[in-house]
């Protein structure tokens, strides 16, 4: 069988992401991306180059400098773009071939994600421009999340603002949270999808899942990315009741409010310092009383979060670390675990410091529930979501009704 060529493409408000990805493989054939788009200083670059500039670039003028790139790397036709998209809504649960009627879903979904769905759409049109020949998927972020149960996805608000606004929980990171619970699945020699997992995904981004067999059952992030975990620079949870008493007794408004909440908070605001996990370790290892207290706060709400998942599921068979910090961290991780005895999760201390960047691995102690560390790969994930969409469209029209 040929193992086939997907280009999968991320959009963001002012940046574009390539990766040319072949069927099966864990490796990108090719990637490059451009940034600061929209501006004077906009530029693209991939690795072993060195950096272009492309002055005022859009992600239209973006895709047609980077295209050329990819010629030296096909063996075969391209056979599916994959695009990631942050917001489905409840309109999409899977991955849709894009066509008008999913153009204008996505667009629908805007006022969910005002910086990303049309960041995405610039990425989708301009692609569905320059290759015009070439089937394009759109891959949501929420789509995992979709078979969450009411109890888990809805706010205890008026049934008017679900109802006509569509304010309730739809959780992100679920190509991520998808790919590792497969992944720990064959990792400990179950069928495909089985197992009842707890993930958490801690990137600049951080979010955690409960899955059970192959579906999301919770997650921590609700109607926007900022809900459940402490992040980078984003607070996580909060007293619902902040923003009224910020206003009251500051008298801060809404987009004052809105950045301090998702841009100056999380480890940075905690820290004083940074909203680098690296940085944090080494200042912490320096005695800096500002990164103590944010990895702390960090891991241990992650714990409690963990912990809250725990009851979506029957039973936990494993859980995951993945991401920059879940996939790197041995102290994050191990202080996690320090809060998580009494679900019986136990770390072995040399499993996990000599985990190698980059590998997956399995650092439990004797005895306790499965644990693991599983390097995410959201743009596989896509390539491969895009080829099995494109072969059930395929035999759907082969097979007579
Ligand atoms: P991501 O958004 O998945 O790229 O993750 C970014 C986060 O991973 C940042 O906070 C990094 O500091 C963190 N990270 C990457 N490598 C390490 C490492 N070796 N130790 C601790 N944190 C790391």
């Amino acid at each position: 069988m040929t193992h086939r060529l997907v280009l999968v493409i991320n959009g963001g408000s002012s940046s574009i992401k390539l990766a040319l990805r072949k069927q099966g493989s864990s490796k990108p054939v090719f990637e490059a991306q451009a940034e600061r788009l929209n501006t004077p200083q906009a530029s693209y670059s991939f690795p072993g180059g060195s950096e272009c500039s492309l002055p005022d670039a859009n992600h239209q003028d973006a895709l047609n400098a980077l295209l050329p790139l990819l010629d030296a790397h096909l063996d075969q036709p391209i056979s599916a773009v994959g695009h990631r998209v942050v917001h489905g809504g409840e309109q999409f649960t899977g991955p849709r071939l894009i066509n008008d009627e999913v153009l204008a879903g996505i667009e629908a979904n805007a006022p969910l994600a005002p910086l990303h769905n049309p960041a995405n759409l610039s990425g989708i049109r301009a692609a569905m421009k320059l290759l015009p020949d070439i089937p394009q998927v759109a891959v949501f972020d929420t789509a995992f999340h979709q078979s969450m149960p009411p109890h888990a996805f809805r706010y205890a608000l008026p049934d008017e603002l679900y109802a006509v606004h569509g304010v309730r929980r739809y959780g992100f990171h679920g190509t991520s949270h998808q790919y590792v619970a497969h992944q720990a699945s064959l990792l400990t020699g179950r069928a495909e999808t089985a197992g009842a997992w707890l993930s958490a995904h801690l990137g600049n981004g951080c979010s955690s899942c409960a899955i059970l067999d192959g579906k999301s059952m919770d997650t921590s992030m609700g109607l926007t990315p900022l809900e459940g975990l402490v992040m980078g620079t984003r607070s996580g949870d909060v007293d619902p009741n902040l923003h009224a008493h910020l206003a009251r007794t500051l008298g801060w408004d809404l987009p004052r409010i809105e950045r301090l909440l998702n841009r100056e908070s999380g480890l940075l605001g905690l820290s004083g310092l940074s909203n680098d996990m690296r940085e944090l370790e080494q200042a912490r290892a320096q005695g800096h009383g500002g990164a103590q207290l944010a990895i702390e706060v960090f891991c241990y709400r992650l714990a409690r979060s963990l912990a809250g998942l725990a009851v979506a599921l029957p039973r936990v068979d494993g859980l995951i670390f993945t991401g920059g910090i879940g996939e790197n961290s041995a102290l994050t991780r191990a202080l996690t675990l320090s809060h998580l005895a009494v679900m019986g999760l136990h770390v072995d201390p040399d499993r996990n410091s000599a985990l190698k960047r980059g590998e997956a691995g399995r650092i439990e102690a004797t005895g306790s529930p499965a644990i693991l560390v599983i390097p995410t790969d959201e743009e596989r994930q896509i390539a491969e979501e895009s080829l099995t969409l494109l072969d059930r469209q395929h035999l759907e029209m082969e097979t007579p009704a």
